[in-house]
């Protein structure tokens, strides 16, 4: 078992397959052409598997592709059956744009996948290109649809951001509900990367404005979930992700993988330690060894909202947020 400095089990791997995306989310990625990692300092399938079965026998029960966008690496059903077949039981989701998932959502699903997160933050289309850089709404939801069809457990992640999509919100959140899909909302996160204006909602902001149309009660937090839930009247629950939040870290369960094969303790710090040389040498104690090092150095909390300033410099595209 994975248990970090300050007691918390570290059971959930997040692997961001790829940095490259096809969409350029105002929020996540820089306006200015930049350069990616070069392709061949990308781990491939096999050698991204081989840190994965390590991390599994040390206590890892779930595992998140995320990117940039996951599904611009090909072969990707590839390699979520190899996860599979080395433990059917482990809890396989991606979180993706949904933008290429039609006509691949079946094969996804057959290869181990469970659910999916989706990110919707509006339902208009010409918002939505505003968000992206692009015209993305029609593929997307299309995507979703597909999803849904093939028995793909579907929830939406939106980010709230004032001034672009604010009035957008209940209608995504209806979007879910009528379609049994869960919905969270992340509180924008500042980075270096995003667009310098974009101002998020907080939850006390978001709250107020569902609560000008529904009734609902604060469940608190369930489980090692980074989600703060409210159930409306209904009895359809929707969360909401508060990293500014004091107690945001306390049940922190996580860690994350990039492409290249840095394995960052925390999302907020630039903090992390290379797996990419012990397992290109076949060095399994090697790795194993970093693993448990990431695990022993995962800080107590992030620094959004904290005295020190609130800009982190990790890039969500690298991280897979
Ligand atoms: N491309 C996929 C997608 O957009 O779903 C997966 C990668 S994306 C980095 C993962 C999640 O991070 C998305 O739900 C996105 O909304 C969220 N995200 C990216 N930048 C963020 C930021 N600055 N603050 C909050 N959430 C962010
Ligand atoms: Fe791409 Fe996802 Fe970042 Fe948007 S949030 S730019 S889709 S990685």
């Amino acid at each position: 078992m994975l248990i970090d400095s300050y007691d918390r089990v570290v059971d959930y791997l997040r692997i961001s397959v790829t940095e490259r995306c096809n969409f350029r989310c105002n929020y996540c990625m820089p306006e200015k052409p930049f350069s990616w990692v070069p392709k061949e300092n990308l781990l491939s399938f096999e050698e991204l598997f081989e840190f994965i079965k390590i991390a599994i026998d040390e206590g890892v029960k779930k595992i998140r592709i995320t990117g940039g966008e996951p599904l611009l690496r090909e072969d990707l059903d590839r390699f979520i059956k190899m996860i599979y077949d080395y433990k059917p039981s482990i809890d396989l989701a991606m979180t993706t744009n949904a933008f290429l998932l039609k006509g691949v959502a079946q094969r996804l699903k057959d290869a181990g996948l469970k659910r999916i997160n989706v990110s919707i933050d509006t339902l208009k289309p010409e918002v939505a290109q505003e968000i992206a850089g692009k015209n993305v709404l029609k593929n997307v939801l299309a995507g979703v649809d597909e999803a849904l069809a093939v028995g793909l457990k579907v929830k939406v992640n939106m980010v709230p951001m004032k001034t672009v999509n604010a009035g957008d919100i209940v209608e995504v959140l209806e979007y879910c509900r009528e379609r049994g899909m869960s919905i969270r909302f992340i509180e924008y996160m500042e980075n270096a990367h995003a667009k310098a204006e974009i101002k998020g909602l907080k939850s006390p902001e978001l709250l107020a404005i569902l609560g000008e149309k529904y009734k609902f009660s604060d469940d608190g937090f369930d489980g090692s979930s980074p989600s703060h839930y409210y159930t409306m009247d209904d009895g359809y629950r929707f969360g909401i992700i508060e990293p500014y939040e004091d107690d945001f870290c306390k049940q922190c369960n996580r860690i994350r993988l990039t492409a290249e094969g840095k394995l960052i303790p925390c999302l907020y710090f630039d903090e992390a330690m290379s797996i990419a040389e012990a397992i290109k040498r076949g060095d399994i104690k090697g790795a194993a060894l970093v693993l448990k090092e990431v695990v022993r150095t995962k800080p107590e909390k992030n620094r959004w909202g904290g005295e020190d300033g609130e800009s982190s410099n990790r890039a969500f595209y690298e991280t897979g947020g």
